[in-house]
């Protein structure tokens, strides 16, 4: 076994405190990866505090990881010591479902096995990258772009992907309108990837306190939802919005904002569910979908996309021993735009 040390939360809303736990030795297609970044998304803070039922502790949360190879498995082919690497939200599935074989893991019939506060199929328990050292099957790690720097690029394993594949999918691009709520982790993240994507980029956020950031971002238009006059003047705008909000918000009102046959996609996750009004979809023949993170050929198109554009994400780079003051700073809406661990802080 691998003596690890790392954050963990001993039960809900618990302070993270130090932990120590051991990995398992790599097995035949295992990869050995010392951590050296980690990135702080908001979905840490709902599982540790237990906003969406069944967390499980001790926990170590994590999942937008960047490190080194310190050892391989015997019959690992993909990737040797010393290459820089990126593990994201999910380390194993099923193989075998439809989902998987057309590489959305993610949304795997068995169900993925995520990075925390999860379980292999055999019943081992996975722990995140708020520690030193994880070890991953090679079918789930990413390479990282060598033009990016390893600390900013963190983020990109979950918010770049989360917003990368929906932007994807419904085709964002030049002469496609793309509002997105919420100028957080992700949503600065969408900000860049759909900009670079060729769309017209609009934000729409709380206040317009961040609005010089958005438009450094590559946004177009920034726009405060306090203002009613913005439900009035986007009216029948969007083809694509994209909701990255943990809260809940009045999602008929941002329905309206849809052209015709537009699109509006929740990746943000709130505890409780969101009404819909039926006219808010009829009219304009509006469509609400969902999209969860990304497969792993996704990932890795999404990392070469962004080392090709040189897209990595704002970060605030923090010691171990902030965490619990960051994760207060994130619910705030007070974060530019992504905390990110130095893990040798630990
Ligand atoms: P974040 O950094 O906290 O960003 C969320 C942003 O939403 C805030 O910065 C804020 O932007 C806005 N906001 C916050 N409270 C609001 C309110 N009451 N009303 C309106 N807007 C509000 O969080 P994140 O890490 O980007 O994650 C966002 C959500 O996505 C979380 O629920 C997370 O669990 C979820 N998530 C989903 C996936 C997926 O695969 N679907 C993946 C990762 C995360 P402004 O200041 O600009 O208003
Ligand atoms: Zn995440
Ligand atoms: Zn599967």
């Amino acid at each position: 076994m691998i003596a690890t040390k790392g954050y963990a939360a001993q039960a809900a809303k618990a302070d993270l405190k130090p932990f120590h736990f051991e990995r398992r030795d790599p097995k035949d297609h295992d990869v050995v990866i010392d951590i050296k970044f980690c990135g702080v998304c908001h979905s840490d803070i709902h599982q540790v505090r237990d906003e969406w039922g069944g967390s499980v502790f001790p926990m170590v949360p994590g999942h937008e990881i960047v490190g080194v190879v310190a050892r391989i498995g015997p019959k690992v082919t993909r990737y040797k010591v010393g290459d820089r690497v990126g593990v994201g939200c999910f380390v194993d599935s099923c193989r075998h479902c439809e989902c998987c074989k057309k590489g959305y893991e993610q949304y795997c019939d068995k169900g993925m096995v995520q990075t925390y506060n999860s379980q292999y199929y055999d019943g081992e328990r996975t722990m995140g990258g708020y520690s030193n050292v994880i070890v991953v099957d090679e079918n789930y790690v990413l390479r990282m772009p060598d033009a990016l720097p390893m600390d900013a690029s963190a983020p990109l394993l979950c918010a770049g992907i989360t917003l990368y594949s929906p932007l994807k999918h419904w085709q964002a691009g030049p002469g496609k309108r793309v509002g997105i709520i919420g100028l957080g982790g992700l949503g600065h993240m969408g900000v860049k990837i759909g900009h670079a994507m060729g769309a017209e980029v609009t934000v729409l956020s709380q206040t317009l306190k961040k609005q010089a950031d958005g438009k450094r971002l590559g946004a177009d238009h920034f726009l405060a939802t306090s203002d009613p006059d913005t439900f009035k003047s986007r009216k029948n705008y969007f083809d694509l919005i994209i909701n990255t909000v943990a809260a809940n918000i009045d999602i008929n009102s941002y329905l309206d904002l849809l052209r015709m046959d537009g699109t509006m996609v929740v990746v943000g996750v709130p505890s409780e569910p969101m009404p819909v009004g039926a006219f808010s979809l009829i009219f304009g023949r509006h469509r609400l979908a969902g999209s969860g993170i990304g497969g792993v050929a996704e990932t890795q198109e999404m990392l070469d996309f962004c080392g090709k554009h040189g897209i990595v994400s704002d970060i605030e780079l923090i010691k171990i021993q902030q965490i619990n003051d960051a994760y207060e700073r994130v619910v705030k809406s007070d974060v530019r735009y992504r905390f990110v661990i130095d893990m040798a802080s630990l």
